[in-house]
Parts: C-alpha cells; sequence; structure tokens
C-alpha cells in the first residue's frame, strides 16, 4: 500500500514568521519616520524616550508612513484593546 506522507504542521513557524516580519516592518518604521518622541493622543513629550511607541492604526501593519502613528506607553495599551 502506497503510503501518503503527511508533513506535520509546525505550530510554531507561522508564529516565528510573522514575528519576524513584524520586527523587520518596525525596523522599517524606526528607519523612516524615526523615534517618537510625542504623544499623537495625549499630546505628551515629556516622557522617556523608551516611552513612546509606533503603533499601527489599521492593525494590517502596512509598510506605510500614514499607517503608523506615535502613542505614549499609556495611550498604546489603551489604542490595542
Ligand atoms: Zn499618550
Amino acid at each position: 500500500m502506497e503510503k501518503i506522507y503527511k508533513r506535520e504542521p509546525d505550530p510554531q513557524w507561522r508564529l516565528r514568521t510573522d514575528n519576524k516580519s513584524y520586527q523587520a516592518l518596525h525596523y522599517w518604521v524606526k528607519k523612516h519616520l524615526g523615534k517618537p518622541q510625542i504623544c499623537w493622543c495625549c499630546g505628551s513629550k515629556d516622557l522617556p524616550p523608551n516611552r513612546y511607541h509606533w503603533a499601527n492604526v489599521s492593525g494590517q501593519y502596512r509598510q506605510k508612513l500614514w499607517d503608523w502613528v506615535r502613542l505614549c506607553n499609556a495611550c498604546h495599551s489603551a489604542f490595542d484593546r
């Protein structure tokens, strides 16, 4: 009888790939837009630089500059929810 070879899907594969492209995209955003220093939402700019993040507007992580906004820690976590 012929054996049908079925590859076991690697559950980590997609996660790894997504994570890698996510990091690459963030690198691309930083390269083109610089480090965020002011919050687009609440306007705060007195926080330490590492408190500002790039947030994706559409949630589709497009490689478009308009799809990214600067948000502080607090606004970012509120935005993601
Ligand atoms: Zn804010």
